[in-house]
């Protein structure tokens, strides 16, 4: 697989003429070439979505929501290969791409087609004076960059609001994971989707994402990936005044309180903590739990994750699939070390997998358990982003807290007890954007998507990320 990038609803190569390699993590192996793209195509781009803007952003809502819906219906009649190629590029289970993934892109395109019809502006009456009325205008070329753990999934979700909002698009997917952005731009073309609207182009953080989040004609950056990345680009974003919004790393606790419902709680929390691989930044890593089920818990919890199947994405029977690159295996594995010298146990897993045949050279790691640890250590204080937990016991509700709140990150957080004040009350005082009771990842596009401190900067979903989107404009008028 050889791709392009999408500039001006043409598929162009890169100026440079080179191309890096992309490889399957489900076996090791160099599958296709992504275009080694530079500041001169992210210029092109630049200049094609701000030629775009002026047409796309005079259309009415309807007819921009109606070419979001045809992009959407055509996700949709491509889901399975769309899947495939996520699955090859990811190696995640191909069962998850295709119920979880690319589904989420269609709603994510077909809920924001829908919202923009469902915008009010705001009028402020100061009775026979004269009244203000606020209009949301668009705010030009955005930049769009996202990560390689839910590809096309996180893609859009920033993609299908900047566009629903009246702004043209250069977006970036990760370099590791190319393949749906390519597909998305070929189905840009087929559904004759407006030229230079939402421009697609390949390459590194360094060499495209940089010059894209730097560029002078780019007044607004949708940002989701690592804390440390998301810092930079705020560093660029702040000196030239930028709107900006950064979904960055996490830390998410899990805590588990004695009166909870067993089961529930143990058939969620292996989801909650190895879905993906571990690598979706929702995943609850520090599991808290009350003293009283402690032992009962982690005799569970070890039996069931010991029975996960490791194997290759496009095996049906597969629960856990390949880590997404050689590098973050091996990253993943040295805070397993990490967590060793800290004095942990590695209650189960912590090792590298060989799985059979043409998948032998494939990046597997098995579900990892740890106990024993401080939660000041480095173990319990850094994102590892892959399939590793940790389990501490508490005694007390205070406890508890004090354990889930120390954190720098404070993306999500998971609480599990059926005493309906205690959970509100938890709830109320853990210090996270997102807090499930009783559940995990039970998402409603229409919520406020997002964390606190090292987590990141602003809110995405429904009417939060058209208002990001948007830029507010206050008209007086006099009466007198
Ligand atoms: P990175 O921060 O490494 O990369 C994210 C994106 O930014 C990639 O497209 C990357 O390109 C690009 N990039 C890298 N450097 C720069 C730069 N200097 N300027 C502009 N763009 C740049 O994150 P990962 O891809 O490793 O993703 C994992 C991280 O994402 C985890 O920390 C996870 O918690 C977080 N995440 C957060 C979510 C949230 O909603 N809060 C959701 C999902 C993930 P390239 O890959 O080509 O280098």
């Amino acid at each position: 697989m050889k791709i392009d990038n999408y500039i001006d609803g043409v598929f162009i190569k890169p100026s440079s003429g080179e191309y890096l390699d992309n490889i399957d993590p489900s076996t090791g192996k160099i599958y296709g070439q992504i275009p080694k793209s530079n500041y001169k195509d992210v210029a092109d781009a630049i200049q094609s979505a701000k030629k775009a803007f002026s047409l796309w952003s005079k259309l009415t809502s309807a007819d921009r929501s109606n070419h979001l819906m045809r992009v959407a219906d055509r996700i949709e009649q491509r889901l399975e290969e769309l899947a495939l190629a996520e699955s090859k590029d990811n190696g995640k289970p191909l069962k998850v791409a295709r119920t979880v993934d690319i589904p989420r892109a269609v709603d994510n395109f077909r809920f924001f087609a829908s919202a923009i019809l469902h915008e009010n502006s705001e009028i402020h009456d100061v009775g026979d004076n004269g009244f203000n009325y606020t209009l949301r205008r668009p705010v030009g070329v955005v930049a769009c960059i996202s990560p390689w753990n839910l590809p096309l999934y996180l893609f859009t979700w920033k993609i299908a609001p900047a566009l629903a909002a009246g702004n043209t698009v250069v977006a970036k997917p990760s370099e590791i994971t190319p393949a749906t952005a390519f597909l998305l731009s070929t189905i840009l073309d087929e559904v004759n989707f407006p030229k230079g609207v939402l421009n697609i182009i390949h390459g590194t953080g360094l060499e495209v994402g940089e010059p894209l989040v730097s560029h002078p004609d780019v007044p607004i950056i949708s940002f989701t990936g690592g804390t440390v990345t998301g810092e930079r680009i705020n560093k660029i974003a702040a000196s030239s005044f930028k709107k900006i919004s950064l979904e960055l790393g996490g830390k998410n606790p899990n805590v588990i309180f004695s009166d909870c419902d067993f089961e529930q709680m143990i058939k969620t929390t292996l989801k909650s903590s190895f879905s993906n691989q571990g690598q979706i930044c929702l995943c609850g890593s520090r599991i808290i739990v009350e003293k009283s089920i402690y032992d009962r818990f982690l005799i569970s919890f070890i039996a069931k994750t010991k029975k996960l199947r490791i194997g290759p994405p496009s095996d049906p029977t597969t629960q856990i699939g390949a880590i997404v690159s050689a590098d973050h295996k091996e990253k993943i594995l040295s805070y397993i070390k990490l967590a060793e010298s800290e004095g942990g146990k590695i209650e189960c897993g912590g090792e590298s997998v060989v799985v059979d045949g043409d998948n032998s050279g494939g990046y597997y790691i098995s579900p990892t358990i740890i106990t024993g640890l401080d939660m000041n250590c480095r173990t319990n204080q850094e994102e590892i982003f892959g399939p590793v937990v940790t389990v501490m016991p508490f005694d007390s509700e205070d406890e508890a807290l004090e354990l889930a709140n120390n954190s720098k990150y404070g993306l999500a957080s998971t609480i599990w007890t059926n005493d309906l004040k205690k959970a509100h009350r938890v709830a109320n005082n853990i210090y996270t954007g997102i807090v499930w009771v009783n559940s995990w990842l039970v998402r409603d596009l229409r919520t406020p998507f997002g964390g606190v401190k090292n987590s990141g900067v602003g809110r995405e979903g429904g009417f939060e990320s058209l208002q990001f989107f948007t830029e507010p404009k206050n008209i007086y008028i006099d009466l007198k």
